[in-house]
C-alpha cells in the first residue's frame, strides 16, 4: 500500500530524515519507536504531506505522492491523521466534528453522514456523546472521537502520533481498546507510540528510528525480545 524510498527531511540545517524507507503492506499494522526528536511525527506528517521532503519518494499504491502536481485534498482524505492532541473543534458538537469534514469534501448529506457517524460513535462507545461540546468529554473519550472523525473519511491508512501520550494512565486502556478494534478489523495503520507494551501487543512489525532511518525493524517477539542491533537494544534498556 505505502512504499517510502530514500526521503530526506530536513529543517533548516537539522536533518531528520535521513534516507529513509520503509514499506507497509495492507491491513499491517506498523509501530514507529525511537528517542525524542528522533523524526517519528516528522515522518508521518511527511506520509501525509502536512511536511515537504527534500528528496526521495513516497508512492501510495504505486502512485507517487511527494512533489508537485499532488491532489492533496484527495491525499488527506485517503491518509487519516490523529494527533497526541485531539484538535476537536470546541465550539461543535461531537456529532458535528465528525460530519463537518464528509459532509464538506465528500459531499455526503447530514443525514447519511450522520448516520454513519452515529455507527462509528456506538462503535466506540461514545453514541451518547453526540450532542456533547468536546469539553464536557475526557481526553480519552476526546481522542475516541478524534478517531471516529478520522474514520469518516474511510481512510485507507490511518497515522496515529502518539494519541495516548496527552492521557491519564486510565483513559489509555479505552484509547487502545479502540485501536485494537480497529487492528483486527485489517485497517492499515502506522502508530508512533512511546507505549512499549501497546506496540509490542498491536503491531505487526515494530521499526526502531535511529539517526533518521529505519535503524532495525522485526516482529515486535524480534525487537523487544531479541533486538539485533546494539543502538536498538541501548534504546529498550534505557527505557526500563
Ligand atoms: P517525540 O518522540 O518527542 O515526539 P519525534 O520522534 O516525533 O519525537 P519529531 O517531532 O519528528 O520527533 O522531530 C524530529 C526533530 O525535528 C527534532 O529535533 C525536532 O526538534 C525537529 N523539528 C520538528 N519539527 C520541526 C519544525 N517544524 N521546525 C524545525 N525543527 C523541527
Ligand atoms: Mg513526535
Amino acid at each position: 500500500l505505502l512504499e517510502i524510498d530514500r526521503i530526506t527531511k530536513r529543517y533548516g540545517a537539522l536533518e531528520v530524515l535521513s534516507g529513509l524507507s520503509l514499506q507497509v503492506d495492507e491491513h499491517e499494522v506498523v509501530c514507529l519507536i525511537g528517542p525524542s526528536g528522533c523524526g517519528k511525527s516528522s515522518l508521518l506528517r511527511c506520509i501525509n504531506r502536512l511536511e515537504d521532503t527534500d528528496s526521495g519518494e513516497i508512492r501510495v499504491h504505486g502512485e507517487r505522492i511527494t512533489g508537485k502536481g499532488v491532489d492533496l485534498d484527495r491525499l488527506r482524505r485517503e491518509i487519516g491523521i490523529v494527533f497526541q492532541a485531539y484538535n476537536l473543534f470546541p465550539h461543535m458538537t461531537v456529532l458535528r466534528n465528525a460530519t463537518l469534514a464528509p459532509m464538506a469534501l465528500l459531499g455526503q448529506r447530514r443525514d447519511e453522514a450522520e448516520a454513519r457517524a452515529m455507527t462509528l460513535l456506538k462503535r466506540v462507545g461514545l453514541a451518547h456523546k453526540a450532542a456533547e461540546h468536546p469539553d464536557r468529554l475526557s481526553g480519552g473519550q476526546q481522542q475516541r472521537v478524534a478517531i471516529v472523525r478520522a474514520l469518516m473519511m474511510n481512510p485507507k491508512l490511518l497515522l496515529l502520533d502518539e494519541i495516548t501520550s496527552a492521557l491519564d494512565p486510565e483513559l489509555v486502556a479505552e484509547v487502545l481498546d479502540i485501536v485494537r478494534t480497529l487492528a483486527a478489523d485489517g485497517m492499515t495503520m502506522i502508530l508512533a507510540t512511546h507505549e512499549m507494551g501497546f506496540a509490542r501487543e498491536v503491531s505487526d512489525r515494530v521499526c526502531f528510528l535511529w539517526q533518521g532511518q529505519v535503524h532495525e525493524e522485526g516482529t515486535p517477539d524480534a525487537i523487544f525480545g531479541d533486538p539485533q542491533k546494539e543502538k536498538t537494544r541501548a534504546f529498550l534498556r534505557d527505557l526500563v
